[in-house]
C-alpha cells in the first residue's frame, strides 16, 4: 500500500516538473493582477513599463516601472499598454505579459507551458484579442482563453452567471468602467465608458488648478481622491492638505482640500456614470432587469470604493447596490475559478469566431 502510494507522489512529482501551473491574468488599465492555480494571486502590479527608447529595451515592469515615474533621463519613457480600455502598444504588452508568465512560474520553464485566462475590457476588437493570444502564446502559454472583464469580475463576486436570470455588474477601473448585464454564461447588455479613475484623477487636477490655482500631479491627485473623495454629504469632512505650483509665483504652495472640493471637482463625470448605468438598464431586456432589480448590482474595480457611489447609485436606479469585500480583486479571482472549472464557463469565455462589436 505504501509502495503504491510512494510511487503515485513519485509520478505526481515528475509530471508537476513538467506541466505548468495555470495562470489567470487581470490585465487591467491600472493595475496587472496574476492568478497561479493552487496558490492564489502572485502578482499585484502597476500596468506600466519602462522602455529604453535608444535600444528599445524594456528596463523595468510594474511597480518598478512606476516608481521611476517623473524621475528618468529623457530616453527612458514609462509607458501604460492599456490607455482608455485598449491595448495602444502590443509589443509593451507583450513584453509585459512575458514578463508576468516567467515571474508567476519563478522563471522556470516546463515542458508543457501553462493555460493561461486572460480577461479583457469588453468591447476590444477582435483583432485585439488575437493580439493578447498571440502575446500569451509568445511568451510560453500552452493555450490561451479571453474573457470580458465584467463576465470574469461577476463570476469572481460568485454571482451565478451560468443562471438563466440577469446579474449586473459595474466595473469601475483606471481607463474604463464596463457595465454588464449576464445571463446564461454570456453578456446581455454591455456599455464601456472613459469614466473611470484617471478622469477622475483629471477632474481633480482641472478643478484645483482652477480655484486655488495650483498644478498638482497626477499621483497627488490620485492620493487626494483616496484619502478624500465622497459623492455624498459626509457626518465628519474629510480634508487632505496636499502640494503643488502656484501658477502664479512658480513657487511651491500647500493648499488645504475637503471632501466638498473633490464632490464639486468629480460632480459631472459622476452624473455621466450615472447616465450610462442607466441606459443601459433602459435598454436591456424586461425580464432580464427585473432579476437585476430582484438580485441586486455589483460593483467592481477600485472605483467601486468611492466613498457613498453605492448609495448614490442605489438611489438613482431604485436597486440596491453593493461593494463586494475585495473590488480590486474580482476580475483575477474571476480567471481563477474560470481555470478551475474551464468546462463549466465555457459559455463565458470569447472564442475566435465571436464578433465584436466596437462601443463608444
Ligand atoms: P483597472 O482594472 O483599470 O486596472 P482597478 O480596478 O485596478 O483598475 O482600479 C484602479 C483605479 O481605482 C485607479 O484609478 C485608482 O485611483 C482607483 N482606486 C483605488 N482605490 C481607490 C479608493 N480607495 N477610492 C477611490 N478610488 C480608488
Ligand atoms: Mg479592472
Amino acid at each position: 500500500m505504501n509502495r503504491v502510494r510512494g510511487w503515485t507522489d513519485t509520478i505526481k512529482d515528475k509530471l508537476s516538473n513538467l506541466v505548468s501551473d495555470d495562470i489567470g491574468i487581470d490585465l487591467g488599465t491600472a493595475n496587472t493582477l496574476v492568478y497561479v492555480n493552487g496558490q492564489g494571486i502572485v502578482l499585484n502590479e502597476p500596468s506600466m513599463v519602462a522602455l529604453n527608447q535608444k535600444t528599445g529595451q524594456v528596463v523595468a515592469v510594474g511597480a518598478d516601472a512606476k516608481n521611476m515615474l517623473g524621475r528618468t533621463p529623457a530616453h527612458v519613457v514609462a509607458i501604460q499598454p492599456l490607455v482608455d480600455g485598449v491595448i495602444s502598444d502590443f509589443e509593451v504588452t507583450e513584453e509585459m505579459l512575458g514578463y508576468l508568465i516567467r515571474k508567476a512560474q519563478d522563471g522556470k520553464t516546463r515542458f508543457l507551458g501553462p493555460r493561461v485566462v486572460i480577461g479583457v475590457p469588453s468591447g476590444i476588437t477582435s483583432v485585439q484579442v488575437r493580439a493578447v493570444q498571440d502575446a500569451a502564446k509568445n511568451a510560453g502559454a500552452r493555450e490561451v482563453f479571453i474573457v470580458e472583464e465584467p463576465m470574469a469580475a461577476a463570476i469572481g463576486i460568485r454571482l451565478p452567471v451560468s443562471e438563466p436570470s440577469g446579474s449586473m455588474v459595474i466595473d469601475i477601473g483606471g481607463g474604463t468602467t464596463d457595465i454588464g448585464i449576464i445571463s446564461l454564461g454570456g453578456l446581455v447588455s454591455a456599455k464601456n465608458v472613459r469614466i473611470a479613475g484617471d478622469k477622475l484623477n483629471e477632474d481633480i487636477i482641472n478643478y484645483i488648478r482652477g480655484e486655488f490655482k495650483i498644478l498638482i500631479g497626477k499621483k497627488s491627485a490620485e492620493e487626494l481622491k483616496i484619502a478624500t473623495a465622497s459623492v455624498l454629504d459626509l457626518e465628519t469632512p474629510l480634508e487632505s492638505t496636499i502640494r503643488g505650483r502656484d501658477l502664479v509665483t512658480g513657487l511651491p504652495r500647500e493648499v488645504i482640500i475637503t471632501d466638498a472640493d473633490i464632490r464639486e471637482a468629480i460632480a459631472a463625470s459622476v452624473d455621466q456614470l450615472v447616465d450610462a448605468v442607466k441606459e443601459v438598464l433602459e435598454t436591456a431586456p424586461p425580464e432580464v432587469v427585473s432579476d437585476v432589480m430582484r438580485r441586486g448590482i455589483y460593483l467592481a474595480g477600485g472605483g467601486a470604493l468611492i466613498r457613498g457611489l453605492s448609495q448614490l447609485l442605489g438611489e438613482h436606479m431604485g436597486v440596491p447596490v453593493y461593494v463586494p469585500d475585495d473590488p480590486l480583486t474580482a476580475v483575477v479571482q474571476g480567471t481563477g475559478m474560470i481555470l478551475e472549472d474551464l468546462s463549466k464557463y465555457h459559455e463565458a469565455l470569447i472564442t475566435q469566431s465571436h464578433e465584436f462589436s466596437p462601443t463608444e
